[in-house]
This record gives structure tokens, sequence and C-alpha cells, in this order.
């Protein structure tokens, strides 16, 4: 059987090297000229860095196995440290009371704890949106404060039209009442949100990624940089293999993790009804900008959510706050200022020199740093880096998964691949697991992941390896 695997990043590579371990012959394409996807890790100004802050946390054992095993002695715990920046002062996150209580001041605390009471009471029926779902377990007030402005700035449409799928996800069984109780009872069983210590391979979230391509190379596996898949060819209902940039790959198997939407789109197989549907479906963009500041103690966050509404940026990353073999001994530090945009928006037109002097500008405006120590910037821009869930976009992922369960030999994992607002360690499983049916014969259904598959234990898989 011969395999093709469509990506690099974190779900293709452990796919492939789970495949090459269990003796398949496995062959990935990567359109880009370096393996990591999104995950990887990239020098500047002689030191690393990743595309945006990549800390690594996983419930999950045998991610948290192939994760040490890959890494072995190589990564720290990161004790976490983040903060939201908003109307010129800082709040801790995760929320704790009494700083919440502080910052906000007396009145505006009492209004939160009626908006609270309000939702506990009278809850709103039928909970379709972020909004719903995210006011009826914090009450009005703290949505509003706390979660309104830097989703709509990452998402760039209403909380209204956000799917509730999207809060499900990504702070399942968290409310007032549990961020209260986990800032009290600290070192029992906390939300996968609220956790304080994650994960970080000492030179980058990247190193990870660079070492399993490594290993299934040892293997005979190959990567093939640089090379574009253009398009599936499917007979009679099956897979027979890819036009690449360099040519047709005849194959059996193909594992894509390139954007679902764009596998549909130029495969002729696929309905002019699954291509409509998957016309829905969209994606954000992220432009990361890089400054290099001549200072090494700025602030001890790892990074803060800048929640204020009169700047751009949501989110700034200090890279001198994650692991000291990143610095390679300089004592300068790198700021990331992330912005967000569709590809109609001006944010992301807008040319490298206006988005390094939009940072320098945003970054003197919150107080963090002096303009003077600000000194080069560089920009990366990750096209399609979230999944949008607006509502209703299920309904069309259904239509689109259907088609492609129907073609044999074809399986889709991975963030853009499987249209899943992912995590590394949910596109690792998805890997790990489409290995398991392709060599296996195993039914796991991939779709699930990240979906149905519950982090059930509620402490993290890898501080027990840890602690061993
Ligand atoms: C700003 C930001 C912060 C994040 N923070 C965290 C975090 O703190 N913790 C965490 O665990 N995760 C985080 N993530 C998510 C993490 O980066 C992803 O979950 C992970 O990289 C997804 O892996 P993947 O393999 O599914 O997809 P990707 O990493 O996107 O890899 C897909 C690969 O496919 C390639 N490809 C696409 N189309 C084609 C084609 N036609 N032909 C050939 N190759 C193609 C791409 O070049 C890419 O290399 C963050 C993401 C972003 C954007």
């Amino acid at each position: 059987m011969k395999i093709a695997v469509i990506g690099a990043g974190p779900a293709g590579l452990s796919c492939a090297l789970e495949l090459a371990r269990k003796g398949q012959d496995v062959t990935v394409f990567e359109a880009d000229t370096a393996v990591g996807g999104i995950s990887r890790t990239i020098s500047i100004w002689g030191m690393n860095v990743d595309y945006g802050p990549h800390r690594f946390f996983t419930m999950d054992k045998r991610v948290a196995d192939f994760w040490i095993d890959t890494i072995r002695d190589d990564f720290i715990l990161v004790d976490r440290l983040t903060r939201i920046f908003y109307k010129n002062k800082f709040f801790d996150y995760p929320l704790k009371p009494l700083n919440a209580f502080v910052g906000l001041g007396f009145i505006e605390s009492l209004y939160c704890g009626f908006s609270y009471l309000k939702a506990s009471i009278d809850p709103k029926k039928n909970e379709k949106s972020f909004a719903d779902w995210v006011s009826n377990r914090f009450g009005q007030r703290l949505y509003e404060i706390f979660f309104k402005t830097y989703s709509e700035k990452l998402w760039g449409i209403s909380c209204d039209e956000l799917d509730a799928d999207f809060a499900a996800q990504r702070i399942k069984g968290l409310n007032l009442y549990e961020a209260v109780k986990n800032a009290l009872f600290k070192g029992k069983a906390q939300h996968k949100t609220l956790v304080e210590q994650f994960a970080y391979p000492r030179h980058g979230a990247g190193e990870v990624y660079e070492r399993i391509a490594d290993r299934f190379a040892a293997l005979g596996g190959s990567v093939r940089l640089g090379v574009s898949v253009e398009r599936l060819v499917i007979k009679d209902g099956r897979v027979s293999g890819l036009d690449t940039s360099e040519g047709f790959f005849a194959c059996d198997e193909v594992v894509s993790t390139m954007p679902l939407t764009d596998i549909i789109e130029h495969t002729d197989a696929f309905s002019d009804a699954v291509k409509k549907s998957s016309r829905q479906l969209t994606y954000r963009n992220t432009t990361l900008v890089y400054l290099n500041i001549a200072q090494a103690d700025i602030f001890k966050d790892n990074w803060i959510y800048v929640h204020a509404n009169n700047l751009q940026t949501g989110r700034i990353t200090n890279f001198r706050n994650w692991s000291p073999d990143m610095l390679h001994g300089k004592g300068e530090a790198i700021l990331m200022l992330e912005y967000w945009s569709y590809d109609q928006d001006e944010l992301w037109r807008m040319d490298d020199s206006a988005l390094i002097d939009l940072a320098r500008r945003e970054i003197t405006a919150t107080g963090l740093v002096e303009g003077r120590a600000v000194g080069e910037g560089h920009v990366v821009r990750i096209h399609r880096s979230y999944p949008v869930y607006a509502r209703g976009y299920e309904t069309h992922l259904k239509v689109l998964q259907d088609a492609v369960d129907a073609v044999q030999g074809l399986t889709c994992i991975g963030r853009n691949g499987s249209f899943k607002y992912n995590n590394q360690d949910h596109s690792i499983l998805m890997g790990l697991l489409a290995a398991e049916n392709i060599a296996d014969g195993a039914r796991h259904d991939l779709w699930k992941i990240n979906t149905d598959y519950d982090y059930q234990e509620g402490k993290s898989a890898l501080n027990e390896e840890r602690s061993k």
C-alpha cells in the first residue's frame, strides 16, 4: 500500500511517523520549505520564536507518551502567567476574585455579581451563540468585560454570530463558580483552560516536529518540502493519486491536513452541492508582528490578552519568558503582537513597514515598553490560521464530512484539514488514530476528536509523566 500524507504539521507528521513504524510506505508532501506547520519555531535576531504562543497541554495519555518519547528530557514545565489588559489595567487570567474586584471597583463588581445571579436564576433558553453560552455561565456583565471584545477581535464577527460550539469546545465545564473554586482551592483537578503549568520544548514548540520528521526519515519515510498538492484524483469512488506541483503521484491512501475546503474545491469528483457547502466555511488570518526590544526585563507574563478597544492587537507574547535556551545568551527581548483579519480586510493587505509602525505605536500605548527601547520589526502572515465557527457552520461541515467519508482511501485530519479549532494535542491524536485506522483496520471516528472526546481525567497527563 502506498500512502501520501499532505502537510508536515503536527497532524501529518504524527500520522506519517506512526504509519512508518507500522511498516507502511509513506510520502509526505509539504507546500512550505520547513516542517512544523503553524507550530513551527523560527529564528529572528539570533533568538528562537514560535508562530504565536504555543503552550503544550494534553489530558490524553497516548498523546503525552508520544510527545515525551519524541522530546525526551528536552522540555521544561513553564509556570503560566497571563493577564488581561483592559481599561489601562491588568487583570489576572484566569480571573481571580480579589484581583478582579480591585480592578473593577466596588460598584462594577456589584453589578457583575447581580448579573451573574440573574443569569443563574433565569438563564437564556436554547443557547445557540457564544454570547448566550458565556453570559449564561458568567452573567452578562462579566461576559461583556472579559469575553466579548477579545472574541470579536479574534473572530471579526459579533459574538451573537459565533456558534456556541466554540465556547463549548474551548471552555467546556467552566463557569464563574468553577473559576472562583479554582482560584480558592489550588492543586485540585483544574479546568483545562486554567492549568497553571504547561510543557514546552527547550528550543521552541517546533523542535518536536523537527524530531518527528528526523525519525520518520530514519525509517525510510520521505518528506517532500516545497511541493504543494493541487488536486486529489479519485477513480470509481476511491483515491488513485495526487496532482502535485511536481507532477502526478499515484497512491492508494491519502491523509490530508490541507484545508478541507481546498481539497473539496479542487477535486472534480465532489458534487456542486458539496462545493456550495464548502464555500460557506471561512477562516480567519493571523498577522504576527515581532519587535526587537532593547530591554531584558519587560513583564513576566508569557502573554497578555489585549481587551482594550482602542488597540487593534489582540495578544502580546513575550518570548523571553518561555525557555532560556531560546535566547542564545542575548540580552534583549522579542515581543510579538497578534493581529487578526479576513482576506478582504485592510489589516491583511497592509505592507510590512505599516504593520511594524502600527505594532510600535500600540506597544508603547500599553505603557509596557518605552518607545526608545523598540527596535527592528519582523512580520509573519499566517493565511487561514483559525477555522471560523460561524453560527450554523456545522450543517455545512457535515455535508463535507459525509462527502469525504464516501471516498475510499481518503482521511481528512488536522486543524484546517478537518475544520476543527485544534490545539497541537488534538492534531497529534488525529494523526495517531488515523494511522491505526489505515494500518490496523481500527475504526476511530476522527471527526469526533476535539468534539466528543472528553478530557475526562481532569489533570495533565504530561505532568503525571514528568513526576514519574
Ligand atoms: C497564533 C496561534 C497560537 C496557537 N497557540 C497554541 C497553543 O498555545 N497550544 C497549542 O497546542 N496549539 C496552539 N495553536 C494551534 C496549533 O498551531 C495547531 O493546532 C497545529 O499546528 C495544527 O497542526 P496541523 O498539522 O493540524 O495543521 P498545520 O500546523 O496548519 O499544518 C498543516 C500543514 O499543511 C501544509 N499544507 C497546506 N496546504 C497544503 C497543500 N496544498 N500541499 C502541501 N502542503 C500543504 C501547510 O503548509 C502546513 O505545514 C496556535 C495556533 C495559532 C495560529
